[in-house]
């Protein structure tokens, strides 16, 4: 018998590739259930296949391995947490250090008055849990016909039940049924379209605004100049919460702290995960703002905001984001993020003019998108790009995807742009 087994079975199912019984998030499966990508290992902006090729992560996972893979440090704080306690409810009065440092650090770094935090499993958590509270706020005001929960067409706030029900992306919603009711949807970047939806609907029905201050995985769409401050404006003028989703854009993508920094808003909710711990293990948080938790805190108030995970809080996520906070502000990364968009601005310029490109999309810190004419090709594209060295992926609208770890340099920038070109000139030769 091999003293290796675990390298005899690695080679065995290289050789002969077996149907898959992991079913794969958002995959069509007949495609993937043989052909795996076996990731291995990482190491600052690249990952190793199991099969041995390295490559630059270029949508840093999906969008959230902020400050790279194979952080030590971050590694240590999570034994160690490990090692004193892993996870303790925080329901009712039970709390761990981790929880209570966490929920402190981040009200002292975040945009909003005086926030209390509300800690999740990650991004769609967190959209479950602002979408109720909003709605039970103005319940709790007395005003419980301020139902509508408004989102703009080409959003995306994960995958639950509310999240599916106001996602802009439609395959996202279909063969569900109507999920969640009083849902309404505006333009993706002109503000008038909210002020139609209240002239038509009337501001007493509606909640609140949720925005992804750049749009992600609808295809990185930058706000429009003054289009976010104008949705802030109209929210506050008809007393309509306006909630933040910075689930890509929060601890630095943006070149800020928070797109709501860079854009200077000061929502009544802020959604936040991917970032927060760069991955090491998955938390999300919601930052709330005074206006809306006072109810449910002020002394004699009987009222309680009645959700709850039971990970929220876990103790050994936390130590992960406090280690990877740390790691974020000992090496200014989001300063690093800041001084790189330029440089990804210029990279990325001259495929503007690829016959096979429509439109390059940057200028918003880490952030980029390559869109193709014929969206169709975006996957062949990536594969290429993959074969090269970089991790090609394509967003929904067939447009490649570009938000690589902070640690990436400037060489590799230039790296990324000669693989997306040489990928586009090779497609383009094949078609
Ligand atoms: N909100 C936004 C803006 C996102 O981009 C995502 C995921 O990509 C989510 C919410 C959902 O996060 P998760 O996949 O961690 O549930």
């Amino acid at each position: 018998m091999s003293s290796h087994p675990t390298v005899e079975r690695r080679s065995a199912a290289a050789t002969t590739p077996r149907e898959t019984r992991l079913w794969h998030s958002q995959a069509h499966m007949p495609s993937v259930k043989r052909s795996e990508r076996v990731i291995d290992r990482g190491e600052g902006a690249y990952i190793w296949t199991e099969d041995g090729h390295r490559l630059l992560d270029l949508p840093a996972s999906l969008w959230y391995a902020n400050v790279g893979h194979g952080r030590p440090e971050i590694a240590a704080a999570i034994a160690d947490q490990l090692g004193r306690i892993e996870a303790y409810s925080t329901f009712q009065r039970y709390a761990t250090r981790p929880a209570l440092e966490l929920a402190d650090r981040l009200a002292d770094m975040a945009p909003l008055d005086d926030p209390r935090i509300c800690l999740t499993s990650g991004g769609s958590d967190s959209v479950e849990l602002a979408a109720k509270l909003v709605r039970r706020f103005w319940d709790v005001q007395g005003r419980p016909e301020k139902r509508l929960i408004v989102t703009r067409d080409e959003a995306y706030h994960g995958l639950h039940g509310f999240g599916t029900s106001i996602v802009g992306i439609e395959a996202n919603r279909e063969g569900y049924g109507e999920l969640v009711r009083e849902t309404a949807r505006i333009d993706t970047n002109n503000p008038e379209s909210l002020q139609a939806l209240i002239h038509e609907r009337g501001a007493d029905t509606i909640a609140a605004v949720f925005c992804e201050p750049v749009i992600g995985t609808g295809g990185v769409i930058p706000p429009a100049p003054g289009y976010l401050e104008a949705i802030a404006r109209l929210c506050r003028e008809h007393d309509i919460l306006f909630v933040a989703d910075e689930v890509i854009t929060g601890f630095g993508r943006t070149g800020r702290m928070f797109a709501c920094d860079r854009y200077d808003l000061r929502p009544d909710l802020m959604l936040t995960a991917k970032g927060i711990s760069s991955g090491y293990l998955p938390l999300g948080a919601v930052f709330v703002a005074r206006r809306v938790w006072e109810p449910f805190w002020a002394d004699g108030s009987e009222l309680v905001f009645r959700h709850g995970l039971t990970y929220a809080g876990h103790a050994t996520a936390c130590a992960a984001a406090m280690a990877n906070l740390d790691v974020l502000e000992a090496e200014d990364l989001v300063l690093r993020v800041a001084e790189l968009e330029p440089v990804l601005v210029a990279a990325l310029a001259p495929l503007a003019d690829h016959p096979l490109v429509l439109e390059v999309r940057a200028g918003v810190g880490l952030l980029g998108a390559v869109q193709l004419h014929d969206g169709a090709l975006a996957a062949e594209v990536a594969e290429r790009m993959c074969e090269h060295g970089v991790l090609g992926r394509q967003l929904n609208d067939g447009a490649l995807h570009i938000s690589p770890p902070f640690v990436i340099t400037e060489q590799e920038i230039a790296t990324v742009a000669e693989t997306i070109a040489e990928a586009l000139d090779w497609a383009q030769a094949k078609a």
